[in-house]
């Protein structure tokens, strides 16, 4: 037994480990065994306890592979969309991607062209997982995916925007297999009937919940006064019936209209989280909920900056999402983590090198196979190098670079012996 352990173990070393979970390491190993990290720590102390074991030599950094929390491949082919002109005027750019979608000229392998082209430059990124939000189904994304992608969580989203679109949604769902995980759209084109219904099922499952939420100025307005772009969009679209009324009720937030349907627990994921207060972002923690930030979508579509340090502050650690091309001018997580970092420059690059790895892992609740170099984790552990990282000679010169820089010129996986 010990000896066939030995012919698949393999020592990594580098100048730099990054673990993420645990403090950067100078000079580190990690020894990986058909596809598990088994150790990590200091050279020296890994060649003493595993001597005899095959050790690779690895250019600079070493580090967990990334995860995109958020994303919609079925719009990997938009492309030139208008950015919308004021955030009151957030229903601009919908209404532009509806009508763009409606008048599409694209075959559906063309769209498969344009997703399987930009899941492929998501793993030379180093991305190891994403999320997928869509609509429409394609067998492409389902099941085993090949050599050469990251591993794609896809969820089938709904919308409901009135009694009828509502039972219409609740009808396609009851006929949805059960290993289609459901999410929701956003609050304000999802009536609450639609949003109890989707969680409950995703709890019966285990399934993760996802939806888009406090995203913009105008989704507050619309749900606290029932009023804005968003009712004129409605009822544009003859999609108004009241569905949305709760003003009566009183409207707190987004997060405590989640909490009064019962749709937070430790596996409802918010994405973008912009317009949320301090007593919102407490009660995320509280409820072990997750954030999932997108700040070149919210930059495109000039919803405003997340309020970043209240989340630290909460003891919320997010994740990072690219959005899609449909609200972003590039589909590139490590985009995310410079904007994130010239946007917010008091948060610290190690909170915001875990946002884009393990905040993720965490919040598509994957954070046993990614997200970190640990013990037990899936040894997806990528190389990172680039003449900039070669001339840093201490943790926080390297980690500045890694959430400062930009995709680094040198980004290859580590593949293990299985
Ligand atoms: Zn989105």
């Amino acid at each position: 037994m010990e000896k066939i352990k030995r012919q698949t173990m393999e020592i990594l070393s580098a100048e730099w480990v990054i673990p993420v979970a645990t403090p950067v390491i100078g000079d580190g190993s990690v020894v990986v065994d058909r596809g598990r990290i088994i150790a990590v720590g200091k050279r020296a102390d890994i060649l003493c306890k595993y001597q005899g074991i095959e050790e690779r030599r690895c250019d600079s950094v070493l580090m967990p592979g990334l995860v995109n929390g958020h994303m919609h491949l079925e719009l990997s082919h938009v492309r030139d969309i208008t950015p919308p002109p004021a955030e009151n005027a957030f229903t601009d750019w919908i209404s532009e991607l509806i009508t763009i979608r409606q008048n599409d000229t694209v075959t559906r392998s063309q769209v498969v062209v344009a997703f399987t082209s930009i899941l492929l430059d998501q793993y030379a990124s180093g991305v190891a997982l994403v999320a997928d939000i869509g609509n429409e189904f394609f067998s492409e994304l389902s099941g085993q995916v090949s050599d050469g992608w990251p591993e794609v969580l896809r969820l089938v989203e709904c919308l409901g925007p009135n009694r009828q679109a509502i039972l219409t949604a609740k009808e396609k769902i009851s006929n949805l297999s059960d290993r289609y995980p459901v999410c929701v759209h956003a609050p304000y084109s999802t009536g609450p009937d639609l949003f109890v219904y989707s969680k409950q099922r995703c709890r019966r499952l285990g399934h993760l919940f996802s939806v888009h939420a406090a995203e913009s100025s105008a989704e507050i307005e619309f749900l606290r006064f029932g009023t804005g772009c968003f009712r004129n969009f409605l009822e544009k679209r003859k999609s108004w019936d009241g569905t949305f009324s709760f003003a009566e009720e009183g409207f707190a937030g987004t997060v405590f209209y989640f909490d009064h349907l019962g749709i937070l627990d430790e596996k409802t994921l918010l994405v973008h989280a912009v317009h949320v207060s301090e007593q919102e972002l407490s009660l995320v923690a509280k409820r072990g909920a997750h954030i999932c930030l997108c700040p070149g979508s919210n930059m495109f579509l000039g919803v405003g900056k997340a309020p970043i340090e209240k989340m630290i502050k909460a003891g919320i650690l997010p994740a990072l999402g690219t959005d899609s091309p449909a609200s972003n001018v590039t589909i590139d997580l490590w985009r995310e983590m410079k904007l994130l970092a010239a946007e917010h420059p008091r948060v610290a690059h190690e909170s915001i090198l875990a946002m884009a790895t393990l905040g993720g892992a965490q919040a598509l609740n994957r954070w046993k196979d990614y997200g970190s170099i640990t013990q037990g984790r899936r040894s997806q552990i990528i190389q990172v190098s680039s003449p900039a990282l070669k001339r840093c000679t201490d943790i926080s010169q390297v980690v500045r670079q890694l959430v400062t820089g930009g995709r680094p010129n040198e980004i290859s996986w580590i593949s293990t012996i299985n």
